[in-house]
């Protein structure tokens, strides 16, 4: 049986939020995020503000040109927790499977839950109005149903605000025609960059390229990948936080493109496998207690420190603090030529808000800057440590899953 996949997308979410909460801005173009005055960028855009151009990542001072009006909010990370939980609390009312994807995003297995394409939309419906009975009117969301979560999560990007898109098997190739590369969830800036350097420029010349020829490009697993996209194909499953908590542990390892010293070099390497990790932890919302740093070296000899801690973090620059400290105390026997790291000892993230408010203000952007990153490609907002990532930028693009390096 052919299965049936909502992406629940909310529209404009954290000014909607803010909407919903606070009357008198109502109607009116408003920004989270983006300090006024200051270098910072829009974190969201109400549909109000969207209407002049403004847009996610976009630069306060430009918006404000466009939008002299413009009303800053400072960004309440709680107050939108709050109302993620309350949404997703309606879903699991609609299905026993639901993957929250990101703070305003969840794909939710209906299949089961409803009988065809007319009873999915009906389950469409009354998701929204149980939105709006018990969250508030200002709360509106896109959603796409389709057969997989590739798709799904098209539909629902198709119509905004507050869209319903059914996208079946008759209507599927005419909507992949009708899109960009970029469009594709899994396709940013750099695979679209290498896409049209190999000439293909268009979903229906990805379609028709040979898979040989794609895998040689972007390997077996990313080029099999592209071709099934290209096709509208995806079988990945959708996946409850219960579920996802059953992950063992996640790694990340670099192979240097030669043997180092310097232990700046390698604390940079370190800073960008952490930022990798914890990016990973905190999309499958998952946080991690015990930490293992290694090390292989020239001569293929290997070492590593564990630590378990108290507590449980997914902070990419917590993870690298304590990398920092071992590393900063350890006499490298010899040059390094690979580096890694893994967390173990998982759980569900709970979030549990920090006690002091410097570690909060942390807490509270973590989401925002993997909402930028997510949308615009990996470390559009990075550390400024990374920056002076120079001699080993190029390689940048090798970082991959550890597990099969260390052992
Ligand atoms: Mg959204």
């Amino acid at each position: 049986m052919k299965k049936i996949i909502f992406h629940i997308d909310m529209n404009s979410y954290f000014a909607s939020v803010e909407q919903q909460a606070n009357p008198f801005l109502r109607g009116k173009p408003i920004v989270v995020g983006g300090k006024e005055g200051s270098r910072s960028v829009i974190v969201a855009a109400s549909i109000e503000a969207k209407k002049f151009g403004i847009k996610t990542a976009m630069p306060t001072f430009e918006a404000k040109k466009l939008c002299p009006n413009l009303i800053f909010l400072e960004p309440d990370g709680s107050k939108y927790m709050q109302t993620t939980k309350m949404f997703l609390k309606i879903f699991n009312q609609f299905s026993d499977k639901v993957e929250v994807f990101s703070i305003d995003e969840a794909f939710l297995d209906m299949t089961g839950w409803c009988k065809n394409w007319q009873s999915a939309r009906d389950k469409a419906n009354k998701i929204k109005f149980e939105i709006k009975q018990q969250i508030g009117e200002r709360i509106t969301c896109s959603i796409g149903i389709a057969t997989n979560k590739l798709l799904a999560k098209l539909a629902s990007d198709m119509q905004k605000p507050n869209g319903l898109v059914v996208i079946n098997e008759k209507n599927k190739i005419q909507v992949l025609d009708s899109i960009k590369l970029d469009d594709f969830c899994g396709i940013g800036r750099r695979i679209l960059q290498r896409l049209e350097n190999i000439g293909v420029e268009s979903v229906k010349k990805l379609r028709q390229y040979p898979v040989e020829k794609l895998v040689r490009e972007f390997g077996p697993f990313y080029g099999q990948k592209l071709k099934d996209m290209s096709n509208g194909h995806d079988d990945s499953v959708v996946i409850s936080a219960e579920q996802e908590a059953e992950v063992k542990s996640i790694s990340r390892a670099y192979t240097l493109p030669y043997d180092t010293f310097d232990k700046q070099e390698i604390l940079q390497v370190l800073l960008h496998l952490c930022e990798k990790c914890g990016r990973e932890l905190r999309h499958k919302k998952l946080a991690g207690r015990t930490l293992q740093f290694f090390w292989r070296f020239s001569d293929f000899t290997h070492s590593g420190f564990r630590v378990t801690l108290d507590s449980y973090i997914n902070d990419s620059l917590e993870l690298y603090k304590r990398g920092l400290e071992i590393l900063s105390r350890y006499r490298l026997p010899s040059a390094v030529r690979l580096i890694g790291i893994r967390v173990s000892n998982l759980a569900p993230n709970s979030r549990q808000i920090p006690l002091f408010q410097a570690d909060r203000q942390r807490f509270e952007l973590v989401p925002y800057l993997d909402q930028i990153n997510d949308r615009y490609g990996e470390l559009t907002v990075k550390p400024a440590h990374l920056l002076k990532l120079s001699r080993l930028r190029k390689k940048i693009g090798g970082f991959r899953q550890g597990s099969d390096d260390f052992s």
